[in-house]
């Protein structure tokens, strides 16, 4: 860790490398069918980041980018198809796993898309049926 707020990622073998810096937007867990699919994982961890606060220090031409519907652009390592972040183009940010920044101090604030979870977490943290309503989302809690 060079800066102070700033981060280091990587994907599985290394060869593609960012790092993000300053304060995440968000964090917490998503349990939407697509993210469970992707990511091969019952619930995904994720960190939401402004456009501005990810840069790709190594290999950023090894990594390859797909997009199921335009509201994600998933992106992975072209050599070891490791994950390393997604974009979401419409609400200007990036969705990084807290997997792949592993320094960074995760803390999740809360659950979202929980009326597709497969896996119930009880911990305490607000389990929203889908997304807040800042992100055009219903905003309603579940249960846990
Ligand atoms: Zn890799
Ligand atoms: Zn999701």
């Amino acid at each position: 860790m060079s800066n102070e707020g700033s981060y280091e990622g990587r994907c599985f073998c290394g060869a593609v490398q960012f790092t993000v810096s300053g304060e995440p937007a968000a964090m917490g867990y998503c349990h939407c069918e697509s993210c469970r699919h992707w990511s091969a994982s019952p619930v995904n961890a994720l960190t939401l980041w402004k456009l501005e606060s990810l840069t790709i220090t190594q290999g950023a031409d090894g990594v390859d980018t797909y997009s199921k519907s335009p509201q994600a652009y998933r992106k992975w390592c072209k050599t070891c198809g490791g994950h390393v972040f997604t974009e979401h183009p419409g609400l200007g940010l990036f969705d990084v796993a807290a997997a792949v920044i592993p320094d960074f101090p995760f803390k999740p604030g809360l659950h979202v898309n929980y009326q597709e979870a497969v896996l119930h977490i009880k911990d305490g943290l607000p389990k929203l049926k889908d997304i807040p309503k800042e992100m055009g989302g219903s905003g309603d809690i579940l249960p846990e």
